[in-house]
C-alpha cells in the first residue's frame, strides 16, 4: 500500500490514531516505512477517556509528527457527552502545546465549540482534517491559524461550496489528505480509500486552483513540512 503510494507521487504519508493501540501500530507502521510518520490520537466518541500519560509517551517517539485525531463530534451518536467532549479535547490541546505538536482536528457538528478551544490554547498550530464547511468558517479557522485539509470529498460534484472553498485557501495553508479507507473521491465510492487514490483529490484541486500538479506537489510538500515540523 506505501509502495503503490508512493508510485503514484505520494512521498509523506502521516497515519492518525484514533484510539492508543491503533496509534501504536501507525507508530510502529511509520518505523518500518520511511516515508510514514504518525499522529497519536484519541477519538471524539471513544467511550474511555483518553490516558493523556500514554500518549505523552508515544508522542515523545520521533517518528510521530502531530497529536490527532482528536476533535468533538456532536453528531455521531451514541458518543460521550458535549461537555465531556470538549474537557478531553481541552486536555489533549494542552498536550499538544506541551510538546509542541500540531493537532488534526476531525469537527463534525461543533465547528463553534472546536474555534473556541483552539483560542482557549495560545500556541496551538494544526490542521482541520477533512474539511467540509463552507467559506464563512473556513475564514474563521484560517484566522486562528489553521490549514485547511481537503480530502476527496471535493470531487463530488454535489460540494461546489466546498470548491470555492478550494479556490480561495491562502496557497499557504493548503493541505491534502484521503482520511483512508474512508473519504473516497468521486471516482472510487464502495472501494477502500488508499494513500494512492491522493492524487484523484489532487488533481481537481490544481484544476480548480489553475495550476499543474507539479505546482501543487511543491505547495503540499511545503505546508505539510512548515506544519508537520518533526517530518522529513
Ligand atoms: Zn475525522
Amino acid at each position: 500500500m506505501v509502495r503503490a503510494a508512493v508510485d503514484a507521487g505520494v512521498t509523506r504519508m502521516i497515519t492518525m490514531g484514533v484510539d492508543l493501540e491503533h496509534s501504536q501500530k501507525g507508530l510502529e507502521l511509520a518505523h518500518q516505512h520511511t516515508e510514514v510518520f504518525a499522529g497519536i490520537g484519541h477519538y471524539p466518541t471513544e467511550t474511555s477517556a483518553p490516558d493523556v500519560e500514554a500518549m505523552r509517551r508515544l508522542a515523545s517517539d520521533e517518528r510521530v509528527v502531530a497529536i490527532g485525531e482528536v476533535g468533538l463530534d456532536f453528531q455521531d451518536t451514541p458518543g460521550p457527552p458535549r461537555d465531556a467532549q470538549i474537557q478531553r479535547l481541552d486536555t489533549l490541546f494542552s498536550l499538544a502545546v506541551e510538546m509542541d505538536l500540531p493537532v488534526s482536528i476531525h469537527n463534525r457538528a461543533a465547528a463553534t465549540e472546536v474555534a473556541a478551544a483552539i483560542k482557549a490554547h495560545p500556541g496551538l498550530r494544526g490542521a482541520m482534517h477533512y474539511f467540509a464547511l463552507e467559506w464563512d468558517w473556513a475564514e474563521r479557522f484560517l484566522e486562528l491559524g489553521f490549514f485547511l485539509s481537503f480530502a476527496g470529498l471535493v470531487t463530488r460534484p454535489s460540494r461546489n461550496a466546498l470548491r470555492e472553498v478550494v479556490k480561495r485557501c491562502p496557497p499557504d495553508r493548503l493541505l491534502l489528505e484521503t482520511d483512508s479507507p474512508y473519504g473516497n473521491a468521486h471516482n472510487r465510492m464502495g472501494v477502500p480509500n488508499r494513500p494512492a487514490y491522493l492524487l484523484d483529490t489532487a488533481t481537481l484541486v490544481a484544476q480548480l486552483r489553475g495550476i499543474n500538479l507539479d505546482e501543487l506537489a511543491k505547495i503540499e510538500r511545503d505546508n505539510a513540512l512548515a506544519l508537520f515540523r518533526k517530518m522529513t
